[in-house]
């Protein structure tokens, strides 16, 4: 019992010992200090990048402005058929527009051009005289909108 052997955990204790002493002597160096960010190694080039992406997305905002401007303004008359038409004919198309909303109430709505009310039939107003408009039918239809169709 007296010469025991030196137990594998001497061996340890001592090597630990000696690691802990050594780190004791001599501190470990100190950590590098950080590296400066790029954006203070690259001062020039970070701006340029900056102006760059301010200066895409001008471009992007201007080029989409006709479509944010038709959003904004709404939906327009539609019109379907002739195009080459006069001034009284853009009064009967408007009245038959405003015929159609409800928004002409004072008495029987009429068409300037020939002084006749118009005719209803179900949901659709026609002008009564397209022929003085130079047109073969100008009527407006619901879902559809204002039909001028002059003769081909
Ligand atoms: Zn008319």
């Amino acid at each position: 019992m007296e010469d025991k052997e030196p137990e594998p955990m001497d061996d340890l204790r001592d090597f630990l010992e000696k690691k802990v002493k050594e780190a004791q002597d001599k501190p470990p160096a100190p950590p590098p200090p950080p590296a400066e960010p790029f954006s203070r190694r690259h001062p020039r080039l970070v701006l340029a990048l900056q102006l760059g992406v301010i200066a895409a997305a001008a471009v992007y905002v201007y080029s989409a402005l006709p479509a944010i401007r038709g959003a904004a303004q709404g939906p327009q008359q539609l019109r379907l058929g002739a195009y080459g038409a006069d001034r009284g004919t853009e009064q009967c198309i408007g009245n038959l527009w405003k015929t159609a909303a409800g928004m002409e109430t004072s008495g029987n709505p009429s068409c300037p051009v020939c002084g006749l009310p118009y005719k209803t039939d179900g949901g659709k107003i026609a002008c009564p005289a397209p022929d003085k408009h130079g047109l073969t039918e100008l009527y407006f239809q619901p879902r559809t909108g204002v039909v001028a169709r002059g003769p081909q």
